[in-house]
């Protein structure tokens, strides 16, 4: 007898709309409701959506409700807590649960009416195994090659199909097209072997006769011997392991040069990386062991602490030692990472340690993978995956028992998810995740944050210092030269200055490597009329076009448009078109100019954009096949190279001049960070900032190594201008393709907004960028008092946008809120 109790539910659905959306349970749908599964719903005229249900209830609607159209799992997909955070994140961050939820769930757990399939790519099908439905799909697959919901729910006759897509995706007979597209990275390792010369047994072994009688040859008979013993003479070997067990670096390369091995590069499975042996982890150092003493002793009375600690100073191994004791407690890890700093050689060291214990939920990681993890976590599987190392968007894992969530480079602008909504902060999410499962904290930085290192200095969160590097490394000499005095002495040779060319060619000729940073990639990022001051613009934003020299073209850095360079200005028909300021594509081009014969590599946005290119050029950089590398923010990341003796920072002034509030705290960072690169392990590093103002404060501090007094002099000056920590900050940026229109009516917002808030209300305001993609740009900015009720502002301000939006006109115009902007 089913029940035939009338029953409501409250679903999420993937809308940018602030309200839950209500729909009827069918009596025969009764028992299959549950919180957290997903349903079909329709929405719209005509349109199927999934959501998931986050009530059910009896309360009737005073409106006309549609119904369920089906429930398409027997389990929730998410659990509570993720619930829960979902609307923390809504409320706080301004955002609609939709887009909440959007954000947090893999693509395959969302099946709307614009999904489209395709077959899945690798797999058998075995038809036996499909039912007649089923089949139906497949085979209009086969002939069509994608299809999206409405023409399959056309195809098989029925409406609701959602539950038979989601049945032969489990079967993996299909894929949605964007799991396909989405850019799969495979892992890659270089295999040695013999070349199919060598692979001819006699002449094998005339070479090994001919090594064994030749004492310089001695190593690379060891390499040889070594090769066979762990491959045999057909087979191929690791070169990591080769090295490891001893072989010559030097040795192996001179067999590849002279045509005994060869090196390939092969995709490896996640799998096989996870068979890496378990090892021991590090004894720790005396302050280590403090550091750590005084973290847990913090723990006792404090949920969060700060570890503030100088490039080197080892803080990865005691986020180990705490790691280890979660897991002695049975209980989950969350290791957030900004997403460029999730390399492989962070990925292996705790690989190493915890093997298959360690998940990695990474953009780059395809749906299967993701899903799995999912998976995983969702059925409380502790075997595997009890450590999550990610960056942001693995907050949103479905998390059982989270015992400590560390986020290193706690202060990196790349936790914040500017587009789309929601615009949060991964840093924050997670310390809210953190206390819902009463979990420790731990933030882990050489430079922190200042909103972090106030909280830390004011007993919100506790502190410990570490102020020394591992194993006593002198933390790098920094320098300044003088850009404006070399110019006036003419000692500049295009972009350096003796000094740095000076100290290069010394690195150079002792085979050492070099670091250049420069925050801006292109060729130059201005193309301008020498006579007129003429410069081409973007057609669809109100920028300049930046110049790539490797393809020719004027780029948009915000909307991707190009066209190729002009030789005469349109203004005033003189064909001096001049370039001003640069970018790393013109110091890498320049470089070869100046060191003939040195090996330069780029590592930017656009020489990483193809797969693996990013670890790719650090391994080599790691081996020593580039001397120089030259490049943007990517440079400044935790890598960890031995032979880096000098790092160039090659224009201070494109950072400290940024009209940001950030700016100083931001350059510091930058600075102290790319110089944390420079000598690690045998040779104090050398660091030279060109800049045209030596006596700069920021300089100073980087060069002192003083983050206190930075912090101390840059929080005079947030609290003068009402800046954070002292004042909360909300952006709110109205977009329209009329200028005329913008104007009135974030002039009408402003003026709303400051009935309510007062002078807290800035704005209406150009934006640096007044226009991109067509769409004209204001901002209205809002300075909240660190003491008051964040979320009885934000309570005000959404009913004073919704009054906003009520009137007609007011309805074409986009808003977009940012809260917490960095
Ligand atoms: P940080 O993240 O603080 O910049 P790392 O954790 O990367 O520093 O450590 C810097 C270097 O010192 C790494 O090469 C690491 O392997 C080494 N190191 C750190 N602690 C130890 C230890 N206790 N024993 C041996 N080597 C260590
Ligand atoms: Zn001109
Ligand atoms: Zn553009």
């Amino acid at each position: 007898m089913p029940n035939r109790k009338t029953y409501f539910v409250d679903v999420i659905l993937p809308v940018p709309i602030h309200k839950a959306f209500t729909y009827r349970v069918p009596f025969e749908l009764n028992e299959f409701i549950k919180e957290g599964v997903r349903v079909v719903v329709p929405f719209g005229r005509s349109k199927l959506q999934t959501g998931i249900i986050t009530k059910i209830h009896e309360n009737v609607p005073d409106y006309q409700v549609k119904y369920v159209e089906s429930v398409l799992d027997e389990q929730p997909i998410i659990t509570g807590k993720q619930f829960k955070l979902w609307s923390w994140m809504a409320e706080y961050y301004m955002a609609a649960l939709g887009d909440v939820m959007n954000a947090a769930l893999p693509s395959n757990f969302k099946l709307g009416s614009e999904t489209k399939v395709v077959l899945h790519p690798d797999t058998e099908v075995n038809p036996d195994f499909l039912t007649d439905r089923e089949y139906q799909i497949y085979e209009a697959l086969q002939i069509q090659k994608e299809l999206d919901l409405k023409e399959i729910s056309e195809i098989v006759g029925i409406k609701t199909i959602q539950p038979i897509i989601k049945d032969l995706m489990e079967k993996r007979v299909i894929m949605t097209l964007e799991d396909v597209q989405e850019k799969y990275t495979p892992k890659t390792q270089i295999f040695i072997e013999l070349t199919s010369e060598y692979q001819q047994e006699d002449k094998l072994k005339a070479l090994m006769d001919a090594y064994s009688t030749d004492k310089k040859k001695s190593k690379q008979l060891d390499v040889i011997l070594l090769l066979i013993q762990i491959g045999g003479p057909s087979q191929s070997a690791l070169r990591s392991e080769l090295t490891d067990k001893g072989a010559s670096v030097s040795a192996l390369n001179t067999l590849e040069k002279n045509g005994v091995l060869v090196a390939q590069r092969r995709e490896v499975s996640r799998i096989e990386l996870e068979d890496a042996k378990i090892s021991q982890s590090k004894t720790l150092s005396e302050s280590q062991a403090t550091a750590l003493k005084e973290i847990k002793d913090l723990y006792t009375e404090k949920d969060i602490v700060l570890l503030h600690g100088v490039t080197g100073s080892g803080k990865t191994e005691i986020y180990v030692e705490l790691i280890k004791e979660q897991l002695a407690q049975g209980k989950q890890v969350l290791f957030l990472l900004p997403e460029i700093a999730l390399t492989t050689q962070l990925i292996q060291r705790l690989r190493k340690y915890f093997g298959a214990k360690v998940g990695v939920y990474h953009s780059r990681f395809n749906q299967n993978e993701r899903i799995e993890i999912w998976n995983a976590l969702l059925q409380n599987d502790t075997s595997q995956f009890q450590i999550i190392l990610g960056a942001r968007s693995s907050v949103f894992l479905p998390f059982r028992n989270l015992g400590l969530v560390i986020v290193d480079e706690e202060h990196e602008s790349s936790f914040k998810q500017y587009d789309p909504s929601p615009r949060y902060n991964g840093r924050d999410v997670g310390i809210v995740l953190a206390s819902m499962f009463k979990a420790k904290v731990l933030l882990g930085s050489a430079t922190p944050a200042v909103e972090t290192y106030y909280n830390a200095t004011t007993g919100k969160y506790g502190l410990v210092s570490l102020k020394e590097r591992f194993g006593n490394l002198m933390l790098p000499e920094i320098l300044t030269a003088n850009i404006k005095q070399e110019k006036k002495s003419k000692t500049m040779q295009s972009d350096f200055s003796s000094f740095l060319m000076d100290a290069m060619k010394e690195a150079l000729d002792n085979r050492e490597q070099i670091i250049l940073f420069q925050n801006r990639r292109g060729y130059n990022p201005v193309w301008a009329c020498e006579v007129c001051g003429w410069n081409p613009l973007c057609k669809n934003c109100d920028v300049s076009l930046t110049y790539h020299m490797h393809n020719n073209i004027l780029k948009c850095h915000y909307c991707s448009y190009y066209e190729p360079p002009i030789g005469t200005c349109p203004k005033c028909n003189s064909n001096r078109l001049k370039m001003i300021g640069f970018g790393t594509e013109k110091i890498e081009d320049e470089l070869t100019i100046l060191f003939p014969g040195v090996r330069v590599e780029r590592l930017d946005f656009d020489t990483t954009r193809k797969k693996n290119s990013y670890e790719r050029i650090l391994e080599d950089f790691d081996k020593g096949a580039i001397d120089i590398l030259v490049g943007t923010q990517m440079v400044t990341k935790g890598l960890d190279f031995d032979n880096v003796s000098l790092v160039g920072i090659l224009d201070a002034e494109l950072l400290l001049k940024r009209p940001d509030f950030r700016a100083n705290e931001r350059s510091y960072q930058l600075m102290s960070q790319v110089a944390g690169r420079a000598g690690r392990k045998n040779k104090r590093g050398k660091v030279i900032i060109q800049t045209y103002d030596p006596d700069n404060w920021v300089i100073r501090h980087v060069i002192e190594h003083d983050y206190e007094g930075l912090y101390k002099h840059e929080l005079i000056e947030r609290k003068n201008y009402f800046y954070p920590p002292y004042y909360k900050l909300i952006n709110i940026t109205l977009k329209h393709r009329n200028p005329i229109e913008l104007d009135v009516m974030s002039f009408e917002l402003a003026e709303m907004m400051q009935q309510k808030f007062g002078t807290r209300v800035l704005g209406p305001e150009f934006p640096i960028v007044k226009r991109i993609q067509n769409y004209y740009l204001k901002s209205i900015r809002l300075k909240i008092e660190r003491e008051a009720s964040q979320s009885k502002v934000k309570e005000v301000l959404q009913q004073l946008i919704d009054d906003f939006y009520t009137k007609p006109r007011n309805k074409s115009i986009r808003l977009v809120i940012d809260v917490d902007p960095l």
